[in-house]
């Protein structure tokens, strides 16, 4: 581990912000089979469609006869929709210890696997835009194959940033992997949610609250 870091990147959910509730990502992705004409998918297609590959959702799209861009900017659309719901009711909400990361002398990012547009709206909802840049997943086909533990949007952020030693926090294995893949150290936080929780790989360190993340600068 490095001390002399120039930047931290932060992963959203399950660090910034507490993680969407399951059941509401199901229901948004009901809504978006409903907007697309298929009433009642199979709940194989809906697990699918919540995390898939671009193979995969090519697979649901053709058994439905839908156009698989058309179903995903649905997914995403209800995703959004969705998250906002939760976020202005005060369910989806930012962790008490985010003040502890507010005044870092050092670069911050968010990098997050959730959609551009819902990072923006917590950007915008929980005033984060002390941030120095943040990414979420565009809304295309693209965007899945380039979500983490691809390094993309990372990689972009350290180039948008001018980092050379950076450290990324997640609590995510993919994460880990992608912050190995951009060849940065990697913070795991372990709050309550991912207890017990495996890695295939070891994390740089291991922290429990966003507290301890001044102390490594
Ligand atoms: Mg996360």
């Amino acid at each position: 581990m490095d001390a002399a870091y120039d930047a931290v990147l932060f992963d959203n959910d399950g660090v910034l912000t507490t993680p969407t509730d399951r059941e509401v990502l199901i229901d948004a992705m009901h809504d978006a089979f409903a907007a697309v004409g298929v009433v009642d998918p199979p709940s194989e297609h809906v697990r699918t469609v919540m995390g898939p590959s671009v193979d995969s959702l090519r697979e649901v799209a053709d058994t439905h006869d839908v156009d698989p861009h058309e179903l995903w900017m649905a997914r995403e659309h209800a995703a959004v929709t969705a998250q906002l719901e939760e976020i202005e009711a005060g369910r989806k909400r930012p962790y008490d210890d985010i003040d502890a990361i507010r005044d870092l002398e050092v670069a911050t990012a968010i990098v997050s696997n959730n959609q551009h547009e819902t990072i923006g709206n917590i950007v915008s909802q929980f005033e984060l835009d002390w941030f120095d840049v943040w990414y979420g997943r565009e809304p295309t086909v693209k965007g899945i194959d380039r979500k983490k533990p691809t390094p993309y949007y990372l990689e972009l952020a350290l180039e948008e940033l001018g980092a050379e030693n950076a450290l990324f926090v997640g609590d995510s294995w993919v994460d880990v992997e992608a912050a190995d893949a951009a060849g940065i150290d990697a913070a795991f936080l372990r709050r309550d949610h991912v207890e017990g929780v495996g890695l295939p790989r070891e994390p740089t360190v291991e922290i429990e609250s966003l507290e301890a993340i001044p102390e490594l600068l």
